[in-house]
């Protein structure tokens, strides 16, 4: 079972749903030729595509253009239908820092027809997740520099007061779709930078206040046919 463990406790969480939201910071929707949404866009991923710390990304065959996106990571605490912008933040348990992996040339498609981005979001590995912090740890989640590198190189570097929907409104608006229970979690989108990564890398994501996610990236070894 995938988990969401606290650094400061050793607790942890079972993950129940991913809810990610796309473009969720205007310099990225302007390298990805989108428009700035008018209401959040949403998308889900598995729990099983949870990998944490040290673990590695793998990448899988049906793509040749696999993209980071580092994000900052809601993790939800508490039961939560219909919430209130002015309630949001007493449904949080805490903070984390993640990475969206996402085959772009299968989203790319994708898009194109219509077609959900299920494969393209939702495959093994494409959500690596640091430890927590409790959200007493940070007082404005809207101030915080994220960051991502490449084998030492920086790619991404922005601050989350740049999220185009905050997560006090996401909540609110998430929570009038679907209830969201403990142990959910919310990626917020990802800042201007993504690229590609390849067999061999080591990414490394920071979150201020919450911490740094290293995972390697390998790509899938090649199976002998039966
Ligand atoms: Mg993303």
């Amino acid at each position: 079972m995938s988990t969401v463990v606290f650094q400061n406790t050793g607790e942890s969480l079972p993950v129940g749903k991913i809810l990610c939201l796309g473009r969720n910071y205007a310099a990225h929707a302007a390298e990805m030729a989108g428009d700035i949404p008018d209401s959040p866009i949403v998308f889900l991923k598995p729990a099983t595509a949870v990998v944490h710390h040290g673990d590695s990304v793998i990448l899988p065959p049906i793509s040749r253009d696999v993209h980071h996106e580092v994000e900052m990571v809601v993790v939800m605490g508490r039961k939560a239908r219909h919430v209130r912008i002015e309630d949001a933040y007493d449904f949080v348990e805490g903070y984390a820092v993640g990475l969206d992996m996402t085959l772009r040339d299968v989203q790319k498609e994708a898009r194109k027809k219509g077609d959900p981005w299920t494969v393209a979001k939702g495959f093994d590995t494409s959500a690596p997740l640091s430890p927590a912090v409790p959200k007493t740890d940070i007082p404005n989640p809207h101030a915080l520099d994220i960051s991502l590198t490449v084998n030492g190189q920086l790619r991404q570097s922005s601050n989350t007061s740049k999220m185009i929907f905050t997560i006090d409104y996401l909540i609110s608006y998430l929570t009038g779709i679907m209830t969201l229970e403990p142990g959910d979690l919310i990626f917020t989108g990802t800042p201007e930078g993504v690229g590609p990564v390849h067999h061999g890398d080591t990414l490394e994501a920071e979150l201020e206040g919450v911490g740094k996610l290293r995972v390697g990236v390998l790509s899938e070894p090649l199976r002998a046919s039966a």
